[in-house]
């Protein structure tokens, strides 16, 4: 290559928006495997990574993984147990159990599609349908839609759907420590806020977020850890109910009007992910073989002959 060239491809190069490889969701996306450290959350949210992720096993006594094919099954030891808990309290409300949607990826971070945060292995989200006897097969579980848990003008709830058993158990899940937030639709916060009105305390209503979206499922937000030193933590939600103005906001036409002025927000790039979380993808890496579930093996008998891949287990 002359220098003319070199210098041309060099200033190319450098003229390119985020090179596609660079781009940290196709990173993170494509490991199979948690690193096989001790578990600690690092970074945000929605800018992140799980160390010695812990799988939740995709079937268990009171709950289902769907989707298993996306290998997001992963999250903090912590919120694994958090998820097989709130199955316990499902089926104790008669739901039979959880149907469970994505936690993380092996090790956290973006995902190339689907949610801007579950990526430090805290983030949990449960499908709003009672978990069926017998159960749901593979194949359902794959392509099973999601069912609102709205009216058909979606004006308010709809009571056939969103059942005092998911009011009580959206409440266990808010009065447990180790929940820090939970998202649903601003219907249904309404309609809790309506059926608690008058009770002495319902602080832990405060809890209950009102977000875009999350008639289909509610998402589970846990605290940071105190092992995790580098997980960022997030501001508690503000002191109350939530069921005053908070709420009213989400009734108006604010919330639904983009601003002209916003700019949309450009992807993560593996150089703006925290410094632990690039090692970690890097280190290691593993890439992704085709998606296979794996089967707990105590809750499910696998068939004589048939290799079940278990993935390491976290330290
Ligand atoms: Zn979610």
């Amino acid at each position: 290559m002359t220098r003319l060239a070199l210098a041309i491809a060099l200033l190319a190069a450098l003229l390119q928006p985020a090179a596609a490889e660079d781009l940290a969701s196709r990173t993170f996306g494509a490991v199979a495997a948690p690193s096989p450290s001790p578990a600690r959350a690092v970074g945000s949210y929605s800018r992140g990574c799980i160390a010695g992720a812990a799988p939740l096993a995709i079937d268990g006594p009171h709950w289902q993984v769907m989707r298993a094919s996306r290998n997001r099954n992963w999250g903090h030891p912590a919120l694994v147990a958090l998820v097989e808990d709130l199955g316990v309290s499902a089926a104790a409300l008669g739901l039979g159990g959880v149907l469970v949607g994505d936690l993380s990826q092996p090790r956290g971070g973006p995902m190339p599609y689907g949610h801007a945060s579950h990526q430090i292995g805290l983030d949990a989200d449960i499908w709003f349908q009672p978990m069926p006897e017998p159960r749901f097969t593979e194949a359902e579980r794959e392509s099973l839609p999601f069912r609102t848990v709205l009216n058909a003008a979606a004006s308010d709830v709809d009571p056939a759907r969103f059942t005092p058993a998911y009011a009580a158990l959206l409440e266990r899940a808010a009065k447990d420590a180790r929940v820090e937030r939970i998202f649903v639709h601003p219907l249904i916060k309404k309609t809790m806020c309506a059926a608690t009105e008058g009770a002495p305390s319902r602080d832990w209503l405060g809890k209950i977020r009102p977000w875009y979206g999350h008639h289909e499922h509610f998402h589970v937000r846990m605290g940071c850890p105190a092992s995790s030193k580098a997980c960022q933590r997030q501001a508690p939600p503000p002191k109350g109910d939530g069921c005053g103005e908070a709420l009213a906001y989400w009734f108006t036409p604010a919330p639904y009007t983009p601003d002209p002025k916003a700019k949309p927000k450009p992807p993560l790039t593996m150089a703006g992910m925290p410094r632990i979380c690039r090692l970690l993808a890097e280190a290691g890496h593993v890439a992704r073989p085709r998606p296979r579930p794996f089967l707990d093996q105590a809750a499910v008998p696998t068939p004589a002959g048939q290799a079940t891949p278990v993935p390491p287990s976290p330290q």
